[in-house]
């Protein structure tokens, strides 16, 4: 995987792009420039489009929009200065989270599965995104409180290494290439470990969750792997010990008590993700009907059951377990939109139309409603009021490559056949795929060539593109 393999000084040449030299005092010699908070942010995007390419990801708009506002509700009480965030969410089951420069903030899936609590999944955010507002990346350099290219190229390649599940493998590769730079990073390490722990703990605390949490989940973990010989990536990097948990335990007790512990949300999110992850939603249904035989209480196993009978196909069953919960929280969109789906899949559209009228009236503004209201257009047969829709989800998102996807398709369907390259043309973009990305623009050009203000609009738009794929290659040679 060329990936592994980034060449600092072509790194550098993006840096140096005109348009972002302003506040670079002199790039003298280009390998150890020191990386303005700008040039972060461009570069974290740069390695986001690729780190897209490479993995799988979920692309559940409801575990998309609860991992965005979590997050963003944490940054809000935390020391990060730069609070642009782009967020990918993994398809992995293994535990893993990570924040890195350039506001990327990345999720496994298996973070809900190993995360009991609504605040044990904000304490290991709250750590990784303390990694960053400290600047730990860039602690290899003393006086500097700046990221270095060498060593946020190295990081980055790291964690698209163990993204990409690499391993070992991928580590040791990057490794050769900058020995230095890695090394530097392990001299720090522990101490990085134990103030990201103090900084994470505080702004749990902050933001209003149990500072308890944080050692809870690290007992927890320590409990589940101390024999494993493969332990999970997440403790590779994080390893847990009993002074690292006394530690933040102490600190934890001297913190005010009576934070938030969990929500019901979290609980809904964890149940989807477990859905998601066993292996037939017969064993899914059969795990939820178990927890609720032992709490009949238990929303979050009711609403896990409702959405495992829907997937298996037995939709009365669905709709017994829906109709309870809906009875009891009316509003909760959770439950509308797990009804609007049986009520599609059962073909009931005029049912799904109305729910989703009265959904949307109330939070007019929330993404799975309007991705939501989207697919039931598309079922409908109303691709042209579906891009109109998607058209306005563009604007609150426009880096998701899952919209540009469904742009592109709806196009397709309206007709739109300029559009549609567009907008497959920005959705290769953002999954690094720039060839793709450029030939559609030039099949979109050549449609729009008696169209002069749209065609020189794409040939902007493929020149910008251009310079994007060109300065990403130079990162990668
Ligand atoms: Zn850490």
């Amino acid at each position: 995987m060329n990936l592994l393999r980034p060449t600092l000084l072509t790194l550098a040449c993006l840096l140096a792009s005109p348009s972002m030299a302003d506040d670079l005092p002199s790039l003298g010699d280009a390998s150890s420039s020191i990386v303005s908070p700008e040039q972060e942010h461009q570069l974290g995007r740069a390695w986001l489009s690729i780190l897209r390419g490479e993995v799988d990801q979920l692309s559940d708009p409801q575990l998309k929009d609860y991992v965005e506002s979590s997050v963003y509700a944490l940054a809000e009480t935390s020391q990060l200065q730069d609070r642009r965030l782009e967020f990918i969410l993994l398809n992995s089951s293994q535990i893993n989270a990570f924040a890195a420069p350039g506001g990327i903030v990345g999720v496994n899936g298996g973070l809900f599965l190993y995360a009991q609590t609504e605040a044990e999944y904000a304490a290991v955010l709250a750590h990784e995104l303390a990694h960053v507002s400290q600047r730990h990346f860039a602690r290899g350099v003393e006086a500097q409180q700046r990221m270095q290219i060498p060593l946020m190229a190295a990081m980055l390649a790291g964690i698209v290494a163990a993204a990409a599940g690499a391993g070992d493998a991928g580590i040791a590769a990057i490794a050769s290439s900058q020995a230095a730079a890695i090394q530097e990073q392990r001299r720090f390490s522990r101490q990085n470990e134990q103030e990201a722990d103090r900084i994470g703990l505080l702004n749990l605390e902050k933001a209003g969750y149990d500072p308890r949490a944080m050692p809870s989940m690290f007992e927890r973990l320590m409990r589940q792997y101390r024999y494993d010989a493969k332990p999970p990536e997440f403790l590779l990097t994080h390893p847990v010990t009993e002074s690292r948990i006394a530690d933040t335990r102490n600190r934890a007790e001297q913190q005010k008590p009576g934070g938030k512990e969990d929500s019901l949300r979290y609980q809904l999110m964890r149940a989807r993700v477990q859905l998601f992850y066993e292996e037939t939603p017969g064993i899914a249904a059969k795990r939820f009907r178990a927890m609720l035989d032992e709490n009949p209480k238990l929303d979050a196993a009711r609403y896990g059951l409702a959405l495992a009978k829907i997937k298996a196909g037995q939709l009365n069953e669905a709709r017994e377990a829906l109709q309870a919960l809906l009875e009891k929280a009316p509003d909760e969109i959770a439950y509308n939109l797990a009804q609007v789906d049986l009520d599609i899949t059962a073909n009931r559209l005029p049912d799904a139309q109305k729910r989703s009228d009265r959904l949307l009236a109330m939070y007019p503004n929330n993404y799975p409603l309007k991705q939501m209201r989207t697919d039931l257009l598309i079922k409908q047969g109303q691709p042209q009021q579906a891009e109109k829709n998607l058209n306005e989800l563009l604007q609150s998102r426009p880096h998701d490559p899952d919209v540009w996807y469904q742009v592109a398709e709806v196009r397709g369907l309206a007709g739109n056949t300029i559009g549609l390259h567009q907008a497959r043309a920005e959705y290769f973009a953002l999954v690094g795929d720039y060839d793709q990305a450029i030939e559609q623009l030039d099949f979109a050009k050549r449609r729009a060539n008696n169209n002069f203000p749209l065609a020189s609009r794409i040939d902007a738009r493929q020149k910008e593109l251009l310079d994007e794929q060109r300065a990403i290659k130079g990162m990668l040679r």
